[in-house]
């Protein structure tokens, strides 16, 4: 669990690239600066952790790549104590730039082996998640109402339940679509209930899956 002045140097220089792609807010850069993604990846992965690049991280499933984590946490205009549902743990990374920005963050993750590495390794690295093994399309329904919902998997279309478990003024981020690539999309559920609705481009996501894991 070693994070050294030279993970640290190539940290520095991932932000810096991933400023230059057009993340202006400083607080994302620091809180990507502040969790240690080759400690997410297996060991010997090292060269591939702080490319701007997703990587496979093992039951078929992978860690985001840097710009898109950063991009769409921009998307969730995350506050310190705002209270974020993530759907889609997957190696827990997204989750821990969420909790270095102060959110409050509950992640679901339908993969069992992914949910308990995530439990295992989260607390040993020293964030705090609140981490869930189920179906990210129920939500978590009993701990709502969420100032965001993140969903880092690619929807066909948004589960109306989790529209439900937004605060009045909250926004939801999603890549959507069913296809090779899918379209960035922010929901902001206003006060008479409506959802304003903005694209944000061309994205590639790992399909939202329908029910629980084990594989
Ligand atoms: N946020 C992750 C990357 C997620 S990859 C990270 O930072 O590493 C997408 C994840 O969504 C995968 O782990 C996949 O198993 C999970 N997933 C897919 N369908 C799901 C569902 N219905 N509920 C919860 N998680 C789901």
């Amino acid at each position: 669990m070693e994070d050294s002045y030279r993970h640290k140097g190539m940290r520095r220089k991932l932000v810096n690239e991933i400023r230059k792609k057009g993340i202006l807010d400083e607080n994302i850069l620091e809180a990507i600066y502040r969790v240690p993604r080759h400690l997410f990846l297996d060991s010997g992965f090292l060269n591939f952790a702080y490319e701007d690049k997703p990587f496979p991280i093992g039951a078929g499933q992978t860690i985001s790549q840097p710009y898109t984590v950063a991009f769409q946490t921009e998307l969730l205009q995350v506050k310190p104590g705002d209270k974020i549902l993530e759907i889609g743990t997957g190696s827990g990374y997204q989750a821990c730039v969420l909790a270095a920005l102060g959110a409050d963050v509950y992640s679901i993750e339908r993969q069992k082996k992914l949910y308990e590495k995530a439990c295992d390794f989260l607390p040993r690295l020293g964030f705090e998640v609140h981490l869930f093994y189920g179906d990210g399309y129920l939500g978590l329904p009993e701990l709502a109402p969420y100032d965001g919902i993140l969903i880092t998997a690619a929807a066909p279309e948004i589960p109306e339940t989790l529209f439900e478990q937004l605060k009045t003024g909250g926004v939801l981020v999603s890549p959507v679509g069913s296809g090779d690539v899918q379209t960035m999309v922010r929901y902001i559920k206003q006060k008479n209930g409506k959802r304003k609705e903005e694209r944000f481009g061309l994205f590639r996501f790992v399909p939202l899956l329908k029910n629980t894991a084990n594989d």
